[in-house]
């Protein structure tokens, strides 16, 4: 499929889906996976009932920010079933490597498998769907946005200029193929020192909010760096499940699952 036909492709609706949000980002390492995560936990907080399915065949990292070993089943249907922790439906391609697997597959054969993967799911009515993309625009990210009836995307960047340029790059993917932008998340905005109490702009200050305006969407929020938002993702254990008064990446989370 080539960019200039997405808009004509038939998308298709995800089952056991309500919406279905896309986290993407123009450039690996902005924590787009960490963004991905902690929102699904903060919209669980809510109330809602939501999934999240980790599409980065080269680097999954869904199954370690969750601290899980578990391995998906397949049920009678031959659809395989999501592994549930912290009361989040999750899947991720990485469930279905070793670890250490290296995956060399080439293009065509990644994409058809992410089609397949996203609708072989046995999605347990689910209010939303957060799918965490590959960084960047290539074939995989391109073929889910053409081929699944997304009801919205989120971009994530980080303050700096180069981030920004790439993360412009995501936004027009999406809207090539009428995908509306729910708004950017700015990650790494600044950093607290606990030390001197002073706010320090590692990555630039503005540019989530810059790039926002431009573009006429949302800016839906600013994620501090912090190290426990490291170390959380590390030990398997998200910061968003931490209460928002422990921790101001916890309370920026639901602030963006509550708009
Ligand atoms: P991406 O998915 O964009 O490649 P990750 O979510 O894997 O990025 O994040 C890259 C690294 O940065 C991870 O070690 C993660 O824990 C860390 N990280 C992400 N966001 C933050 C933050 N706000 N504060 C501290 N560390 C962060």
């Amino acid at each position: 499929p080539v960019a200039g036909s997405a808009d004509r492709l038939p998308k298709s609706s995800i089952p056991g889906v309500k919406k279905v949000i896309a986290v993407g980002s123009g450039k690996g390492g902005v924590g787009k996976s960490t963004v991905a995560s902690n929102l699904a936990v903060a919209l669980a907080k809510t109330g809602a009932r939501v999934g999240l399915c980790d599409c980065d065949l080269y680097g999954p990292s869904i199954a370690h920010m969750f601290g899980t070993t578990e391995r998906p089943f397949q049920n009678e249907e031959q659809q395989i079933v999501p592994i549930e922790k912290y009361g989040i439906q999750l899947m991720s391609m990485g469930f279905l490597l070793e670890d250490d697997a290296a995956v060399i597959v080439r293009g065509p054969i990644a994409t058809k498998y992410t089609q397949q993967f996203l609708r072989q799911c046995a999605w347990d009515n689910l209010d939303y769907l957060i799918i965490d993309l590959p960084p960047g625009t290539g074939d995989i990210q391109l073929t889910i946005v053409q081929t699944v009836a997304l009801d919205g995307a989120v971009i994530v960047t980080t303050p700096q200029e180069v981030a920004l340029i790439d993360a412009r790059k995501a936004v027009s993917m999406f809207q090539k193929v009428n995908v509306p932008i729910l708004g950017i998340i700015e990650n790494m905005s600044y950093f607290l020192c606990p030390s001197d109490g002073q706010i320090y702009h590692i990555f630039g200050k503005g540019g989530g909010e810059h790039e926002a305006k431009r573009l006429s969407v949302p800016l839906l929020g600013q994620i501090p760096i912090e190290m426990t938002v490291r170390e959380a993702g590390d030990e398997g254990h998200p910061i968003a499940l931490e209460d928002v008064t422990d921790s101001a990446a916890s309370a920026a989370f639901l602030g963006i699952a509550t708009q």
